[in-house]
């Protein structure tokens, strides 16, 4: 029969393409069902087109999960090293940008170019436009004998179903149907909360009036949370902010908690406007500081930290006043009004629970021949390369396991 597959892959993004080479190489006949038009999409958005496709410090502690032992078999199963040698084989070139993350020199086409020729060297048929509304296990008590699915081009049955949806974020790019969440609770997978992440912040009040003021300047920071810290860039926008410490904080950060910015992280304000009340006097706090901070930021600032002093030299302060304001610039607290959601968001946090899948082959358990990969699952990784690396990895071991 035509529409039996050993292998058909819901979703022809990152892990599912890597699901389905995996499979197709070791000789089986594999079928991915993608319900846009292209294979992908995401793969060539990301990066800022460039593709971060993967990091070369990856640890389990670059990822979130409620149990975050999870990860580490499938990451150590197929490494970041095992990804680069592929893209070597292909002759992609790449670029390490800071903090180990690798980017495509070129284009991220090169990456879903060779995903995708490596799908066909290996026999794979990628079905785009198929949007899939019906999934069925063949026998009643789910154990082994595959599943049939519906779709838009008829009716397929498989051996295995590799549920590879991704999340829900960038709804406008068709694909977040939210239907791999569907089909882990129909096979009773429970579903943790789902929040967009790595994403940036919105602010209400007058710290969204000063982000609107000063939008587009960037500034090196630690942002933190209660559990969490992150030493790098921060951006404000018109909405509120964002740059790369704050996408990363938005993984921990819950709506209603507050976070704290440090602006000076690399070094102590009060010796700073010490150091100048005592050797030049004259100045003010906004000419000691604008060597070390942007002028428009200290501006905006010092309206709601030393409002009646703008003008007033250091030596007209009190020792004990200016460490109040150097403070300030290490803990400034503000509490986000939300985040902009899934629209700009880069991935999902939560997702399939992953207590009933298996770490080591990503087949849930008691339903033999379904398999979760990449971010359809509770599994969310840093800013930097971590999603993809999943996706690869995720990918590579339910490919693995496949039969
Ligand atoms: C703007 C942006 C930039 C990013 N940049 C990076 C980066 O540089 N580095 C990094 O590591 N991560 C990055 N990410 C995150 C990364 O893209 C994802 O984590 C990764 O693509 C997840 O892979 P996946 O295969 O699980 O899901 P996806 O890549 O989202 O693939 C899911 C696929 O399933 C299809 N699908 C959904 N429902 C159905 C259905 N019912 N039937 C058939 N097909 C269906 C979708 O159309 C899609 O093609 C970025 C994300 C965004 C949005």
């Amino acid at each position: 029969m035509t529409n039996q597959y050993d292998v058909i892959v819901l979703g022809g993004g990152a892990a599912g393409l890597m699901s389905a080479l995996t499979a197709g190489q070791r000789g089986l006949r594999v079928l991915v069902v993608e319900v846009s038009r292209k294979p992908g999409k995401k793969i060539l958005m990301s990066g800022g087109g460039k593709c971060n496709f993967t990091n070369l410090d990856i640890q389990p502690h670059h990822f979130i999960c409620k149990n975050p032992h999870f990860v580490k078999s499938a990451l150590s199963q197929y490494t970041q090293w095992d990804f680069i040698a592929m893209v070597d084989r292909h002759g992609i070139r790449y670029r390490e940008k800071s903090h180990g993350q690798l980017f495509c020199e070129s284009s991220a086409k090169d990456i879903l170019r060779m995903l995708t020729t490596e799908c066909q060297s290996a026999g794979v048929k990628i079905l785009p436009d198929c949007g899939v509304g019906y999934v069925q296990a063949l026998s009643q008590d789910t154990q082994t004998d595959g599943f049939t699915i519906e779709s838009n081009q008829g009716r397929f049955c498989c051996r295995n179903l590799v549920v590879a949806t991704g999340g829900l974020s960038i709804p406008t790019l068709g694909g977040a149907t939210g239907f791999g969440y569907e089909i882990a609770q129909q096979f009773g997978l429970s579903i943790s909360q789902r929040e967009a992440s790595l994403v940036p912040m919105t602010l209400t009040g007058k710290w969204h009036d000063l982000s609107h003021a000063i939008s587009g300047v960037s500034v090196p920071v630690t942002a933190s949370v209660e559990t969490k810290a992150f030493r790098e860039s921060m951006l404000f926008t018109h909405r509120g902010l964002s740059g790369p410490s704050i996408l990363q904080l938005s993984n921990y950060w819950h709506l209603g908690e507050q976070i704290v910015i440090d602006l000076l992280p690399e070094m102590s304000c009060e010796d700073i406007l010490l150091g100048f009340k005592s050797d030049h006097a004259q100045k003010t706090i906004f000419s000691a500081l604008s060597e070390v901070l942007p002028k428009s930021l200290l501006q905006e600032l010092s309206s709601h930290w030393w409002p009646d002093d703008i003008n007033t030299p250091l030596q007209e302060f009190k020792k004990a006043e200016l460490r109040r304001i150097a403070g300030l610039f290490h803990h400034w607290e503000i509490t986000p009004s939300g985040t902009e959601g899934y629209r700009t968001a880069e991935v999902t946090r939560g997702g399939v629970a992953v207590d009933k899948i298996s770490s080591r082959t990503m087949e849930v358990e008691g339903v033999s021949g379904l398999f979760m990969v990449g971010e359809v699952m509770d599994v969310t990784g840093h800013l930097g390369g971590y999603n993809f690396q999943w996706a690869w990895s995720s990918g590579f071991v339910a490919g693995m396991h496949v039969s």
